[in-house]
């Protein structure tokens, strides 16, 4: 890994150098003296700029002008970006410039960066003068593997441990700079039935059960054999989570579930952040190579049989990874609107919580294997997605004790209702769009939550009224709405909407609110595949050598995933595959 992360820091800064062309980068003033620049400037000086999750401060150190070291001093950045902070760093140190290409998918860590070396070097008083630096391309020759991995995301690598455990080798290839995929941004947590954390508290569960919640939230569309296995797997998923370091012990209600089922990471934080910290520790630990900015552009088959991809790495060139088998773990298409109206044009304009990346390349792929796609047009909207910034509010606010109201200051459906019903119940709304409404208790419940708050992204104040005011909601009835939950809260009872768990009252200042509305969140719809995750073609057979987990497969979650299954479905058929293509590839 430390390998390609420096061959890609080289990559990325001799594309910097032709883009920055000459020496003349835009850090430097119109009125640089040309002398003063000689002479230079030399110490330490501190940056500061506003990250993703809060403020970013770093410590710049400069002799004679140049950019000697960058350390990063102060960082509520996601743990994902780690990669993307080092190259970043990387590449402003040898060009001397803060002139980068912004990554995909890490706009804001990257303008955090920028604005903190900027804002140090200007503290210094210094003009940077930017370097010029030729560096070799990255190698693109052919290579033979055991097995190949297409996307780093959950499904990718929960498949590179297990067949790396299962004594395989292994290649990954991501597209991104960096690994994790949509796993990143998953809040939630990971649904699992009758697990010993479930015991410890007296929940009631079975896999029956949660097989009955996930077919009901999938409007009875999903692929039942696929279903069994991931509620009957999901609890020792869990296990086996643990013992790569994972903690999911805090349980928590998600919407369209029957019990409290969903296993949240430590203190609330994102699950996704959780897991990929757990991920990105076993790949340094299990060696694994995964190979950056490395995009599979191609499957490649003969006679209903796969034989490696071929990939294009960041400049361009491309290659041949020759394997035993391929494993498609490359998401899902909901940052691609192209395909997302063709399947179903009524979302045209809708925003999207996904990736970049999350472009369904595969589908064009596995086309000439006349692979078999199944619930392809199931496409699901989040219901709290704020507007225009796409920022995801999890579900577990609504869970934890936040209420939904429109621009009347009503509410308008039962908050725990499954995803679909919500969306379309918001869009139904006055100005397509509504308001979280909730107090400090709910803060107080999530490290997730309290990270909106450090990111500017709840308006907060110490009166309801005042608060629907600033929401521009109606301020008297928001009172009225809140008092009559409140009495609901105290008789754990809701005429209204029928809503199940009332959790807290809506009491303790400060109160919150955040304007939100449905966006594009998860392709339900995929490559279809058995229960040992193998590729299904249109005959009905399988191809050989070829396997598919997580959002890129379909039949899983039927017409609507409910919150918590995403995790599920690609750490339990994730492992699978990779299990499964390790025992394959032995005896070929
Ligand atoms: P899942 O939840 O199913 O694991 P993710 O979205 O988390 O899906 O991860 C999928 C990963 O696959 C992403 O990191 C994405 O950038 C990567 N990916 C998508 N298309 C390609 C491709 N053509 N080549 C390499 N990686 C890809």
């Amino acid at each position: 890994m430390k390998n390609i992360k420096k061959m890609i820091a080289l990559i990325m800064t001799l594309i910097l150098v032709f883009s920055i062309g000459a020496c003349q980068p835009e850090d430097v003033p119109e009125d640089t003296n040309d002398e003063q620049a000689k002479e230079g400037i030399s110490g330490i000086f501190e940056g500061e700029s506003n990250g993703k999750g809060g403020p970013f401060v770093l410590e710049v150190t400069l002799e004679n002008s140049e950019i000697q070291d960058i350390k990063i001093l102060e960082s509520e950045e996601s743990s994902y970006t780690e990669p993307v902070i080092a190259d970043l760093t990387n590449q402003i140190i040898e060009t001397n410039s803060t002139d980068v290409e912004v990554v995909s998918g890490a706009t804001l860590t990257t303008k955090a960066i920028t604005g903190a070396v900027k804002d140090a070097v200007k503290k210094s008083g210094a003009s940077l003068v930017a370097k010029e630096v030729t560096e070799e391309a990255e190698k693109a020759e052919d290579i033979s593997t055991d097995i190949v991995i297409i996307g780093a995301g959950g499904a990718g690598l929960s498949a590179a441990i297990e067949a790396t455990n299962a004594d395989a080798k292994v290649i990954v290839v991501e597209k991104n700079g960096y690994m994790g995929g949509n796993t990143n941004y998953a809040t939630g947590g990971m649904n699992a039935a009758n697990t010993k954390y479930q015991q410890d508290k007296g929940i009631q569960d079975s896999p029956e059960l949660y097989y009955n919640d996930t077919l009901k939230g999938g409007k009875n569309k999903n692929d039942v054999s696929l279903v069994k296995v991931l509620t009957e797997k999901a609890a020792e998923t869990v296990y086996w989570l643990e013992e790569l370091g994972a903690e999911l012990s805090e349980i928590g209600r998600s919407g369209g579930q029957s019990v409290d089922r969903i296993h949240k990471g430590p203190g609330g934080m994102p699950i996704g952040t959780h897991l990929m910290g757990v991920f990105t520790d076993q790949v340094d630990k299990l060696d694994i190579e995964v190979r950056l900015n490395t995009k599979a552009i191609d499957i490649l088959g003969e006679d209903n049989k796969v034989i490696g991809i071929k990939v294009e790495n960041k400049d361009g060139n491309t290659y041949n990874i020759n394997a035993k088998a391929v494993i498609v773990a490359s998401g899902g298409f909901g940052a691609n609107a192209e395909i997302v109206t063709e399947y179903n044009s009524d979302l045209e304009g809708f925003g999207t919580t996904n990736q970049p990346g999350a472009t369904g390349d595969a589908l064009a792929m596995v086309d000439k294997l006349d692979v078999s796609l199944v619930d392809i047009k199931e496409i699901q909207t989040h219901p709290t997605v704020v507007p225009i910034i796409n920022e995801l509010i999890t579900e577990g606010v609504r869970g934890d004790g936040a209420i939904l109201v429109n621009r009347e200051g009503k509410r308008f459906i039962n908050e725990l209702e499954t995803r679909d019903t919500v969306s379309q119940a918001i869009l139904a709304q006055e100005g397509k769009t509504a308001f979280l409404i909730f107090d400090q208790q709910v803060v107080d419940t999530a490290s997730a939550i309290q990270k909106y708050k450090d990111a500017g992204l709840l308006t907060e104040a110490d009166s309801l009224k005042e608060l629907a005011q600033k929401l521009d909601i109606n301020d008297e009835d928001i009172e009225n709405t809140v008092n009559t939950y409140n009495q609901y809260y105290k008789d754990q009872n809701d005429p209204d909407f029928n809503r199940r768990k009332l959790p807290v009252e809506i009491t303790n200042k400060p109160f919150y609110g955040v304007e939100i509305g449905p966006a594009i969140h998860h392709t339900m719809g995929g490559i279809k595949i058995n229960t040992n995750t193998e590729v299904i073609n249109n005959s009905g057979n399988v191809v050989e050598g070829l396997y598919a987990a997580g959002e890129v497969t379909g039949g899983v979650h039927g017409g609507n995933r409910i919150g918590g299954n995403a995790v599920t479905d690609i750490t339990v058929f994730g492992k699978i595959a990779g299990r499964n293509a390790a025992e394959a590839v032995k005896n070929k």
